[in-house]
């Protein structure tokens, strides 16, 4: 079978064997990066990677047929945004010449220089960038252990069908229910999410139920990110609705009726939400060198400290200090990872002192908003990313502009990435 690394090629099983052998597949083509992932690691990544350089192939690997948002999905848990709102389509990547293939990948073979798909093709790579987002470490939990178990238990901390089922069980609970979010130990996807969340479920349950209650579970000694400001809007705009509980790490459930098994005592709700302990993607597992969990890489490039030709991005990534797992840093990742394999390709060297930013806002109500800031360089001696002192800080405040830039924050971004 003769096929060329860089013609666009899925090459069949039967293939696979043939793109082992060096030569067939050195055609004097395009050099080709293979994207795994079109979240906000990987969509910035492939956008980039052909603004920079356009006579790279990217090939983008994506199960979903459009990209569903988390930051804003709490707005619809809430009941002030529609699934619509938080959906992006991919054709605007294509159209920056981005091919785009909706499968899943199921191993990437860094020997071979290829991602294998679950359709059973392969694609071929001079480089790889990886940004699967997070999976669960289901193993914590050992009544959870089948997905049949864990179907009644909803985390929704990936955007999609869980956010348009957990706002369904909300919409459907008694006036007078809980609603209980139990929250793992930190590192996890975006710090503040879950405490925005409660303020979306306790803003719906103002409104329209007033006697509901929620109850947070924190596994966690304090709220882990913007602590004073959550705990305001909580006792000025919820007063007696929530119940913040730290130290209160979930150890299992019981998948007939969802009752949360505590350290001390169970806990029940009327809508449970669940977010497990979190590690890499699955996809990333070859890259995973951080207690089990987490993939490190060589902060300039981003290339995997495990695998060569491969770079992980986003939430996947054992951070360097003080980096959130969040879309802004995702976003930024993927800019100075596609600046750094557009060089190597070129056989150039990279940029030597990357900047990377971050914002995040988190919505108090259906219109007011905080944010926490923050600016990471990268430190030649230490080689990682290091906090900037005095860059960046907080909201005073929560307040309706802030509310307004929030909203402007996810379309802009979306706009950055998909184009
Ligand atoms: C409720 C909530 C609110 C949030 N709010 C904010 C916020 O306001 N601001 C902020 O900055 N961050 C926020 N975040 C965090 C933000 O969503 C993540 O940090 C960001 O999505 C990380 O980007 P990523 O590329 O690592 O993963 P993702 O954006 O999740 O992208 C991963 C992509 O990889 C795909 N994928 C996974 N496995 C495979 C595979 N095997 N093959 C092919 N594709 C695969 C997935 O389908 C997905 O499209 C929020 C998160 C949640 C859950």
């Amino acid at each position: 079978m003769k096929m060329t690394r860089r013609g666009f090629l899925q090459v069949s099983t039967a293939g696979l064997a043939a793109a082992a052998v060096p030569g067939v597949l050195r055609a004097a083509e395009r050099s080709r990066v293979a994207i795994v992932g079109g979240g906000y690691g990987g969509a910035t990544a492939a956008r980039y990677l052909r603004l920079l350089a356009p006579e790279i192939e990217v090939v983008l690997v994506e199960p979903d047929p459009a990209f569903v948002s988390c930051p804003m999905s709490n707005l619809v848990i809430g009941g002030f945004r529609a699934m619509a709102d938080i959906t992006v389509a991919y054709d605007g990547l294509e159209r920056a010449g981005v091919r785009v293939v909706h499968d899943r990948a199921i191993a990437i073979d860094g020997d071979r220089r290829q991602v294998r798909l679950a359709r059973g093709d392969a694609i071929a790579y001079d480089r790889v960038i990886v940004s699967p987002g997070i999976d669960f470490m289901w193993e914590g939990l050992p009544s959870l252990k089948t997905a049949e178990q864990r179907a009644g238990v909803l985390h929704a901390w990936k955007a999609g069908a869980q956010t348009a089922e957990l706002r369904k069980r909300l919409e459907s609970m008694r006036d007078g229910g809980v609603f209980v979010i139990a929250i793992p130990e930190a590192p996890y996807r975006c710090p503040p999410g879950p405490y925005e969340r409660a303020c979306q479920a306790a803003a719906y349950f103002k409104a329209a139920k007033p006697r509901s209650k929620v109850v947070i579970l924190d596994a966690n000694e304090d709220v882990t990110s913007k602590g004073a400001l959550f705990k305001k809007a909580w006792s000025e705009l919820y007063a007696g609705m929530i119940d913040y509980r730290p130290n209160s790490r979930v150890i299992d459930v019981d998948p007939r009726d969802g009752t949360l098994k505590l350290d001390f005592g169970d806990e029940r709700g009327d809508v449970v939400n669940l977010l497990p302990p979190m590690r890499a993607g699955d996809v990333a597992k070859p890259f995973i060198t951080a207690n089990g969990r987490w993939c490190e890489v060589d902060w300039l490039t981003f290339e995997s400290r495990a695998v060569k030709g491969a770079h992980v991005l986003g939430d996947s990534l054992q951070v360097a200090p003080l980096m959130p797992k969040s879309a802004t840093m995702a976003n930024g990742h993927g800019k100075v990872c596609a600046a750094a394999v557009a060089a190597l390709l070129r056989g150039e060297a990279p940029n030597p002192a990357p900047t990377l930013l971050n914002t995040c806002y988190s919505m108090v109500s259906d219109k007011a908003a905080i944010h926490v800031a923050s600016v990471h360089k990268y430190d030649l001696g230490e080689r990682t990313f290091k906090a900037v002192p005095g860059a960046g800080g907080l909201s005073q405040a929560s307040s309706e502009a802030e509310g307004t830039y929030a909203v402007n924050w996810a379309r802009n971004i979306w706009a950055d990435m998909l184009g």
